[in-house]
């Protein structure tokens, strides 16, 4: 299954995130520790969001393939610099095109999101579901995947609804269509930063101002600290650059 990061915090290169930890995105795309539900590497595509300005909207760059054979956005990833970034590398599920526009991040204005997992029973399991959105949204689906009409649905929550609750509840309705389903999502405004873990890893590291949440630790810091199941994640950044990080369960 895909891995994913996303970075909150003072502004760093999208190298120190990406390539340069020693258990960084990049080697996480070929060495992964903790793949579950099938895949053994992430070599599908890859993508990186960020904030050219603070506040404006944000930039994404995805790809197919892998992640450590572009040299150009590792050359990028060391001057480009974020203080919020999303990023992940997909290993595509079975049945599942590998193109581009499969790739997180799927962005929309401040919006940044990734999903690692997959919908069982796709896609009829969530048909009821999909048939909830305006059928323009269904039209313009990035890509004919799970992921994408997760963000689908999400983005129409968001509208309303506060982005821990708009996430918890896709993640609900979606496990209650289709149970079995691994629905870890990840998404970010380059102020808040929200996660859920649904039956796949997902670590947090916050202080000296930032914080990181990982589907696997990017190096051996001891302030890791691992989500448990069936949760959601917000780290936010309050005015005065501390980091307020909050873990709920999902519908319990
Ligand atoms: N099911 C999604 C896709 O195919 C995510 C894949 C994953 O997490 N491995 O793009």
């Amino acid at each position: 299954m895909c891995r994913h990061l996303g970075y909150l915090g003072p502004a760093v290169p999208i190298a120190a995130l990406v390539h340069d930890p020693p258990h960084s995105l990049l080697r996480q795309s070929y060495a992964p520790r903790d793949m579950r539900g099938g895949g053994t590497v992430n070599v599908d595509g890859y993508g990186v969001g960020w904030y050219p300005a603070p506040g404006g909207p944000a930039l994404r760059y995805r790809r197919t393939g892998t992640l450590w054979s572009d040299e150009n956005l590792a050359a990028l990833s060391r001057v480009v610099v974020s203080g919020a970034v999303l990023a992940a590398v997909r290993s595509a599920t079975t049945g599942m095109p590998v193109v581009e526009t499969a790739c997180a991040p799927f962005t929309d204005g401040t919006w940044l999101f990734s999903h690692n997992g997959r919908v069982t029973g796709w896609p009829g399991s969530v048909a009821d579901l999909a048939k909830s959105l305006p059928v323009t949204d269904l039209l313009t689906l990035d890509a004919p995947t799970d992921s994408a009409l997760l963000w689908a649905l999400l983005r129409a929550r968001l509208v309303t609804a506060p982005p821990a609750a708009a996430l918890a509840s896709v993640v609900s309705e979606v496990a209650a269509a289709a149970p079995g389903s691994r629905l870890n999502l990840l998404l970010t405004n380059g102020s808040v930063l929200v996660g859920t873990t649904w039956t796949h890893a997902l670590w947090v590291r916050s202080g000296d101002g930032a914080v990181t949440v990982s589907s696997e630790p990017l190096d051996d810091d001891p302030r890791w600290r691992e989500v448990p199941d069936r949760h959601v994640v917000t780290a936010a950044l309050s005015p005065d650059n501390a980091i307020t990080v909050d873990v709920q369960p999902i519908g319990r």
